[in-house]
């Protein structure tokens, strides 16, 4: 047993998110088609928050 990585068995079940095609991160996710960090496949446009805008 390696310290750490094999107590999170459950979580090599199924992906749930892939690469992005939009912004190439891990974040698109499989089952809801959209990536969570750019929002790529629910709208057209980058994903935006009003508490993002400072950044
Ligand atoms: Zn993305």
């Amino acid at each position: 047993m390696v310290k750490g990585t094999t107590s999170f068995g459950k979580m090599s079940k199924g992906k749930t998110h892939i690469r992005c095609r939009r912004c190439g991160r891990h974040s698109f996710h499989v089952r809801k088609k959209r990536c969570a960090h750019c929002g790529f496949g629910s709208s057209s446009k980058l994903r935006k928050y009003s508490w993002l805008l400072h950044k």
